[in-house]
């Protein structure tokens, strides 16, 4: 979706399974990227697969102000906000230990 005249980049609401997210998502900061599996900090930009754990990425999240050069170099993955997704996984973690 390269510079498409027409059309234009746009944040869509969808509803996830926060285990799928969780199994392959890439959290993309300012110097680095990371594996949300497993926490290898070490992914090179763009990477699409993680060299530690051979999880294979659909899904990043960032960590920074998002770029359009960001957008094009993921287009290929679902953007998720890191926000909303980290507040949903801190609830569960939560409720886990008052079940316990
Ligand atoms: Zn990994």
């Amino acid at each position: 979706m390269e510079n498409q005249p027409n059309s234009i980049w746009v944040r869509v609401w969808n509803r996830v399974s926060v285990q799928n997210v969780s199994d392959r998502l890439m959290v993309v900061g300012v110097l680095q990227a990371e594996c949300h599996k497993c926490h290898n900090p070490m992914l090179e930009a763009g990477a699409r697969r993680c060299p530690e754990c051979g999880t294979t990425f659909s899904f990043v999240a960032f960590r920074k102000n998002v770029q359009p050069r960001d957008l094009e170099l993921y287009a290929d993955l679902t953007m998720i906000d890191l926000d909303d997704f980290m507040k949903e996984v801190s609830r569960r973690k939560a409720h886990n230990l008052f079940e316990q």
